[in-house]
């Protein structure tokens, strides 16, 4: 084995692990820089140790470190720079940029595959003969663009939509159009690896062509509460899209990434379709969650609002309480305080757990991140079916900044947009305090009953100062 091969085969083992560690919140950040090691390893060994059939080495080291440095400084800054609640913006454009390179290798490769070949069949015979190209690699090719071009062009809607840029935008039959796209890509597809005619590469840009339409047009309508499941989806694209250029470099490091990267992509999706009752078919068709959008009307009926003394006096006396975190709490960057609530609660001798939906705030894990940030132990952390067991036996459930992954109509309203969506049953507990500055509507921009029933009072206020304020409260008692 030579030692370029072995390294591939330490990255690709990163990969597993560092994979298989993200999966425990104890973990994933160990997780995380086990797998960007061997990420930085694999690129390290393909650099220097990569010879070609002939023997040759890479050349052209200006560019690629020239990239390599222009991407990490980029990279780098946006990272530092980013707050927590436009995360998933971030991880919409970064992953279209991948999309973005797996179009990219799919050009240059079909440029070479079809100019290489034109030349030997022009030298042998006189004339152009794109049949004999090798139809796996075509067909890799092609698979890669398509993709990898969807997910680059659907990604960049996403980041889009997600900070605000761009609207939501359908039109009557948009399903149909979709499928038709999709059908005309597949058969000038077929045409390109079937025959051989002299405008194939006229073909192949039609086909990049409709395939950015595809992604722009799969990803527009998309709104409310469904955006998650299309993000991840895209993920899994650009995994799939990246493995394609693994099989045409037959770089198996490339290929394991790319097929991880895909694979847990695809079973997150299906983890968020569950979470939030959307089929999966609803979303390869685009325009599923259009009517997510539509805002209620107003307030509707009366709510009770609640003191921070009071609040102090009723969690200070609660002996089993369950904080739920959503959007509103990383907005306000209230984790620090929120955490520093359940220490004093817990030291007054209460039992102070998080519940925490799938979907809360605006990415997945989003929850669990922000609140590792602020050193909250994860056995503390209850998912949604665990919670939804013992809200009936919690004295007290305070809903810092959440709104939709607690509203009631997914249950009880059909003509709700969020109907079917599991969520957290917070309603079972015997008082609710919903802490959010107004009566606004969350994400998907409806109505919450639960803030208008009899055991639920609303404690209106900024999240991170009505915590402070509490806390300082509770101290007093
Ligand atoms: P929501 O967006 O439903 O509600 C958040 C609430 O927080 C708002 O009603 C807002 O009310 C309140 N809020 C905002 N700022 C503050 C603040 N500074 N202090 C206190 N409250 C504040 O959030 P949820 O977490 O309940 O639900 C997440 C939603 O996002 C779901 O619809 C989900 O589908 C969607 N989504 C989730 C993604 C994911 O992967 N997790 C990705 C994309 C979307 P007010 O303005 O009155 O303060």
């Amino acid at each position: 084995m030579s030692l370029l091969s072995f390294i591939y085969l330490l990255g690709s083992v990163s990969f597993i692990l560092g994979l298989k560690m993200l999966s425990d919140p104890a973990k994933a950040r160990k997780g995380n820089l086990i797998a960007a090691a061997g990420m930085a390893l694999s690129i390290i060994g393909t650099i220097f140790l990569y010879r070609d059939d002939e023997g040759n080495e890479l050349h052209n080291y200006g560019w690629i470190f020239g990239g390599i440095i222009l991407g990490g400084i980029i990279g780098t800054l946006a990272a530092k720079k980013i707050k927590m609640t436009a995360m998933p913006e971030m991880v919409s454009l970064f992953n279209g940029m991948g999309g973005a390179c797996a179009m990219l290798i799919s050009i240059v490769e079909f440029r070479h595959l079809t100019a290489s070949f034109a030349i030997d069949t022009y030298s042998d015979r006189g004339f152009v003969f794109f049949s004999t190209i090798p139809g796996g690699e075509l067909l890799i090719i092609m698979l890669g663009m398509i993709i990898g071009t969807v997910s680059f062009a659907g990604s960049i809607i996403a980041w889009g939509k997600l900070n605000g840029k761009i609207k939501d935008f359908s039109f009557r039959g948009q399903h149909i159009f979709n499928l038709v796209v999709l059908a005309v890509i597949t058969l000038l597809t077929i045409y390109i690896l079937c025959c051989r005619p002299e405008e194939t590469i006229l073909f192949f840009y039609t086909v990049l062509v409709l395939s950015v339409v595809y992604g722009v047009l799969f990803v527009l309508p998309i709104g409310g509460a469904d955006m998650p499941v299309v993000i991840s989806l895209l993920n899994s694209f650009t995994g799939v899209a990246a493995a394609c250029g693994g099989f045409l470099y037959d770089n198996p490091v490339m290929l394991t990434g790319g097929i991880l990267v895909g694979a847990a992509g695809t079973l997150l999706t299906i983890l968020m379709c569950k979470a939030m009752n959307r089929s999966l078919k609803n979303v390869l068709i685009g325009s599923f969650g259009a009517q997510a959008a539509k805002v209620a009307a107003g307030p509707q009926g009366n709510y009770k609002q609640i003191t921070i003394a009071d609040t102090a006096v009723v969690m200070a006396y609660a002996s089993k309480i369950i904080i739920v975190p959503g959007y509103g709490l990383a907005v306000a960057q209230a984790q620090h305080a929120c955490h520093e609530l359940e220490k004093l609660l817990e030291e007054k001798g209460a039992n102070v757990m998080y519940a925490i939906h799938p979907v809360a705030g605006r990415m997945p894990g989003h929850m669990n991140v922000l609140l590792a940030e602020a050193d909250v132990s994860y056995d503390k952390l209850m998912e949604m079916e665990q919670a939804n067991e013992v809200f009936k036996n919690t004295d007290v459930v305070l809903v810092l900044g959440a709104n939709d992954v607690v509203n009631p109509a997914a249950k009880k309203d059909p003509a709700s947009p969020i109907y079917g969506m599991p969520i957290l049953e917070v309603e079972e507990a015997k008082m609710v305090i919903v802490n959010k500055r107004s009566m606004k509507p969350g994400y998907a921009g409806i109505e919450n009953d639960l803030f208008f029933q009899p055991k639920t009072s609303m404690l209106f206020g900024d999240a991170k100062a009505v915590l402070q304020q509490l806390i300082a409260e509770i101290k007093t008692l």
